[in-house]
């Protein structure tokens, strides 16, 4: 692959992409669809840089990517997907984070329609049942069915991992900052972990040991909220971004995913009333008939967050055994013990979680530099909200790119 300026410097460890990106060479490939958009965009020195590869990131890289517009994804884990993945197993996939999505859904609709992935959307099969706080099941008119819910055949984790295909993508990469540097008229971004220490005049000093890594003409920060406020107070440009970012609101949730002799349950899934300990338990076979194996069961039981901050206090076994057992009360014909188990602990935004709102009130700008901020902390809870702001965000940064260059996205790829 091609390198443009500054790319060069730094050490690559795994990079998606290659000769399918379009600005990767000089022939671009235009898709039917782009051809027949004529627009007038500025072209940056330096791609940007989208941090954080859920699909709020994919999103925005995949926007610019339209645009025609250079950027790299750079997230800290060694795949995309972020809270929207899926866990494969020995022959068996769970959706761990997002459960499911809605078929009014527009943005996600528009970036499955994008990769060709129509045809992988199916309903959800089997209804939703209500867990009460006593351990008691209701079955809500109609058992729940409701067909509005779509999930896609094999996981969400097909819709990440197609998005990020042919993105030019460094992972492993935790970002720890971004500075603004006036002369370069660019942002660099940092790697590594940054530690604040005193001088011996009390003032505060940074630790080296971070390294600048890339030069981007843009940023969006597309990482969770928390970890967008960690990356707002180690950068001077964004200091005013910290008040905003300290009022996003997570939960804790603790995900126990246990395999089990095949289960043929009335519901596909149990939704917690408040007070009831189990927010979540669903039986993914259930879910997708692709995903039904004929000798077993895929349970994903999803703790509250308040039992979940009970649960994070213990080692994962214990934690692991007691989402079963409780999973056993309340279902009493599940089986004595699993026959294998696995967790994940997430964050979940919180429906208060959106202080930032839409991006004429954000509450930074800096230097007039090409900034945005995606995620579901922008906009709202879902998937489909994270999304949306990953699109808009990008937008917003071609709106702001200097005018350096400009030229029309169909003469190039003729
Ligand atoms: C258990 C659970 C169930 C859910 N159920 C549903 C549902 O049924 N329907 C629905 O619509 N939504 C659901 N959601 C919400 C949905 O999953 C999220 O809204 C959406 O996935 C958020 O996407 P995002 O891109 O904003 O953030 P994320 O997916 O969190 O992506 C952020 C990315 O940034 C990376 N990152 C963080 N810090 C750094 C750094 N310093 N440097 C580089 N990279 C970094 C992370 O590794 C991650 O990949 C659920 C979430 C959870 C956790």
């Amino acid at each position: 692959m091609e390198h443009w300026s500054g790319i060069g410097k730094i050490q690559w460890r795994h990079i998606g992409g290659g000769p399918d990106c379009p600005w990767a060479n000089n022939s671009l490939r235009l898709s039917p669809r782009q051809r027949s958009v004529t627009m007038k965009i500025n072209k940056p020195r330096h791609p940007i840089a989208v941090i954080g590869s859920g699909i709020a990131g994919l999103a925005a890289a995949n926007t610019l990517r339209d645009l025609q517009v250079p950027c790299v994804l750079v997230e800290r884990f060694g795949r995309p997907g972020g809270r929207m993945n899926t866990r494969p197993g020995d022959g068996w996939t769970a959706d761990h984070g997002t459960r499911y999505i809605r078929r009014s859904d527009q943005t996600l609709a528009a970036l499955i329609r994008s990769i060709g992935y129509e045809q992988r959307r199916v309903s959800v099969q089997g209804g939703v049942h209500r867990l009460l706080a006593n351990g008691t099941i209701e079955v809500p008119p109609h058992g729940g069915l409701d067909l509005d819910r779509m999930c896609l055949d094999l996981g969400f984790n097909v819709l990440t991992a197609g998005l990020a295909h042919g993105i030019p993508a460094i992972f492993d990469a935790p970002v720890a900052a971004i500075r603004w540097d006036n002369s370069a008229n660019a942002f660099w971004w940092e790697e590594g972990q940054v530690f604040w220490f005193e001088d011996d005049k009390g003032e505060p000093i940074r630790d080296r040991t971070t390294r600048e890594v890339l030069k981007a003409s843009g940023v969006i920060l597309a990482t969770t909220g928390t970890a967008a406020r960690a990356i707002a107070e180690n950068s001077p440009a964004l200091h005013d971004l910290v008040p905003a970012l300290s009022a996003v609101k997570y939960d804790s949730c603790y995900a126990a995913i246990f395999k089990i002799p095949r289960q043929q349950p009335p519901f596909y899934a149990l939704e917690g009333a408040p007070g009831a300990r189990i927010a979540w338990l669903a039986f993914e076979d259930a879910k997708a008939p692709e995903r039904a194996a004929p000798e077993y069961s895929v349970v994903v039981v999803q703790a509250s967050a308040a039992w979940s901050a009970e649960l994070m206090a213990k080692s994962d076994a214990e934690a692991m055994e007691a989402v079963y057992t409780e999973a056993r009360a309340v279902l009493s014909f599940l089986p004595e013990s699993p026959i294998s188990q696995t967790y994940k602990r997430w964050n979940v935004s919180q429906l208060v979680s959106a202080p930032i709102g839409l991006p004429d009130r954000w509450p930074v700008n800096p230097e007039s530099a090409p900034f945005s901020l995606a995620g579901d902390y922008v906009l709202g809870p879902r998937a489909e909200d994270a999304a949306r702001s990953g699109v808009v965000a990008a937008r917003q940064v071609v709106a702001q790119l200097p005018a350096r260059r400009s030229f029309l996205g169909l003469e190039l790829g003729a």
